[in-house]
């Protein structure tokens, strides 16, 4: 399996995000639910099994733990790990009528583990180096944990979308008009 994961193309890293946020809301996310986010990420349209599935889940687990910090030190260790233990092994490739791009080749058999994590490390090192720190987080809104990639350049994102941002916006507005909030409404205004 090859992935095109080109530096500075966040394209790839949505797709781990999502990956993320798919395994860490349903642990035990189906080989449907998995596929669905490989198709929406323009993944190879290839069938998963359920034991597919839980390979691929447990190989989440370690992404998870790397969008989950923002300490650059800790992070580049974790994916210097992964560059080790699974190398992405990258090249050059031109696809008809496409540019030349940045993609990882797997050894033959090895495996969706290998073949999520070594891209994923390739394409999070890229990030990392590019944007000089850890260009990613998790969503400050009340009630939501969903990690998200920081494409921005000028304020760091706080929110994982829209949705989230307005929220937590009109909750603040409605407790600004209604003066100190009296703690029985469910939006309270959240700590910024
Ligand atoms: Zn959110």
């Amino acid at each position: 399996m090859a992935e095109d994961f080109g530096g500075g193309n966040p394209r790839g890293l949505h797709f781990i995000a999502e990956l993320a946020n798919t395994v860490q809301d349903d642990p035990e996310a189906s080989a449907a639910d998995l596929r669905a986010v490989l198709e929406h990420h323009g993944g190879p349209p290839f069938e998963l099994t359920e034991a597919d599935a839980r390979e691929l889940r447990e190989a989440t687990a370690p992404l998870i733990r790397i969008l989950s910090t923002t300490e650059e030190d800790r992070a580049a260790e974790a994916i210097n790990s992964l560059l080790d233990r699974y190398p992405p092994r990258p090249r050059l490739v031109q696809l008809p009528g496409r540019p030349w791009s940045l993609h990882t080749r797997a050894p033959r058999d090895a495996g969706l583990t290998h073949w999520l994590l070594s891209t994923a490390a390739l394409a999070l090192a890229l990030w990392l180096s590019e944007r000089e720190s850890c260009a990613w987080g998790r969503c400050a809104a009340p009630g939501c944990r969903r990690f998200f990639i920081d494409a921005g350049r000028r304020t760091p994102q706080r929110y994982c979308g829209p949705r989230c941002a307005t929220r937590v916006r009109v909750a603040q507005h409605r407790a600004q008009r209604a003066g100190a909030p009296s703690g029985s409404a469910d939006e309270q205004a959240p700590q910024v």
